[in-house]
Order: C-alpha cells, then sequence, then structure tokens
C-alpha cells in the first residue's frame, strides 16, 4: 500500500514537471508511475517545448518555417542538419514580427 502512495507521487511530480514545461500532465503522471524517479528525472530533462515553441527555423530546400525542434520538414519531408543559432537574415525576421 505505501509503495502505491510513493509511486502516485512519483507520477505527480514527474506530471507537474511535464506540465510546466508545457508537455501532457497525464502522460508524464504514467510514466512517472510506473518509471519512479527515472520518470522525473527524465521529465526534468526534456526540451521546454513552451520556450523552444518561440524560436523557429527555416527548412534548408524551401521556404518553410516551423519550430526549432523539427528534424524533417512538415511540408517538403526534408531532413533537417541538427539545429544551429538562426541565421542572422532570419534573426531579423523575427525582430520584425516580435515588434
Ligand atoms: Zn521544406
Amino acid at each position: 500500500m505505501e509503495l502505491l502512495v510513493i509511486l502516485f507521487f512519483f507520477g505527480l511530480s514527474a506530471g507537474a514537471v511535464a506540465k510546466i514545461k508545457g508537455h501532457s500532465f497525464f502522460l508524464w503522471f504514467l510514466i512517472g508511475f510506473c518509471l519512479p524517479f527515472f520518470g522525473t528525472l527524465t521529465a526534468l530533462f526534456t526540451s521546454n517545448d513552451r520556450r523552444a515553441g518561440t524560436r523557429t527555423r527555416r527548412c534548408t530546400e524551401c521556404p518553410h518555417v516551423m519550430p526549432i525542434h523539427m528534424q524533417v520538414c512538415t511540408r517538403c519531408g526534408a531532413d533537417l542538419p541538427f539545429p544551429e543559432p538562426a541565421p542572422e537574415p532570419l534573426r531579423a525576421q523575427e525582430r520584425l514580427f516580435e515588434a
């Protein structure tokens, strides 16, 4: 019985961390519940979707602009290289959108 309570709190902590980072609370609750300690740790080290969502990059094959964490272009299907800091023209464009 105590084990269930402990598992519940591991699930809760993983879910809470994931929720803060913009992921599904329920999914991460299950992960934390089934994999106590590891679920919470994994949730802590996952990328922050909310922060990543504000950064974009341009496909190398077409003019499609997408979130920086995408690895395949959603328009033309091109494999994209590991994300690097946005090139200068794109940053200038982002500043234009923010203004
Ligand atoms: Zn593309």
